[in-house]
């Protein structure tokens, strides 16, 4: 089953295009990557998915439905940014819960969902504090759960991991990839770190100005690259 299709969308700001004819297929449970330069159109796209942007024009279809003018709060994504967007004055537990408690779930599902998010995370012991108690990496965790705990059936990361240190970087990729392989969703990564998108992506779709140059598995793009730019993009010979 398809999880996610674009077809032919586009998103100008003003005279600026942004995004052309982007044409892609995410699949059930898979992880694809978005890769590309600054400036290429990686965050616009994943708001464009996520809905806090409308396309320009074409279709965005989540599973069967087609959800342009479905608001972002009801297309069953979850979005986990660079910045982390934490709320500073709520603790842990309480930023994790918002959506939760706003969508009217019971007490028990949202102790349920925290509970098992926060385990998956290590975040056990800081359910208690605030954000500026927090390292760059817990915030990044807390980030993370906040997006579990909603159970969305499609995850967005924009450059999660930009923010942490390399140690760091490498242990929370490892998480993520671990988290795919737990929980029955579909998840899209953006990324301008090559070696992120080698070891995390089923599927790799490449970014230039706006348009989509390549699609495919990281070996298929490492072995066949369809030019010059993603070759030097994916470090493979050319
Ligand atoms: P990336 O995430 O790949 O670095 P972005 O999606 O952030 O790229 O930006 C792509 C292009 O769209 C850039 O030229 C940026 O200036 C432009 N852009 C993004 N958001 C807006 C906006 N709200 N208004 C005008 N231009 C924008
Ligand atoms: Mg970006």
């Amino acid at each position: 089953m398809t999880a996610l299709s674009l077809k032919n969308v586009n998103k100008s700001f003003g005279s600026v295009h942004v995004l052309k004819d982007i044409n892609l297929e995410v699949e059930e449970g898979e992880f694809v990557v978005f890769v590309g330069p600054s400036g290429c159109g990686k965050s616009t796209l994943l708001r464009v998915i996520a809905g806090l942007e409308d396309a320009s024009s074409g279709d965005i279809h989540i599973g069967e439905d087609l959800v342009n003018l479905t608001p972002p709060a009801k297309r069953g994504i979850a979005m986990v940014f660079q910045s982390y967007a934490l709320y500073p004055h709520l603790n842990v537990r309480n930023n994790m819960t918002l959506a939760l408690k706003q969508a009217k779930r019971s007490k028990e599902v949202i102790d349920a969902r925290v509970a098992e998010a926060s385990r998956m995370l290590d975040l056990e012991q800081y359910l208690d504090r605030y954000p500026s108690e927090l390292s760059g990496g817990q915030r990044q965790r807390v980030a993370i759960g906040r997006a579990i705990v909603r159970q969305p059936k499609l995850f967005l990361f924009d450059e999660p991991l930009s923010n942490l240190d390399a140690a760091l970087r490498m242990n929370t990729r490892i998480e993520i990839a671990n988290l795919h392989r737990q929980l029955d969703a579909s998840m899209i990564y953006v990324t301008h770190d090559q070696t992120e998108a080698m070891t995390l992506a089923d599927k790799i779709v490449v970014l230039r100005d706006g348009r989509v140059e390549q699609i495919g598995s990281p070996m298929e793009l490492y072995n066949n690259p369809a030019n010059q730019f993603v070759a030097g993009f994916l470090g493979a010979p050319s």
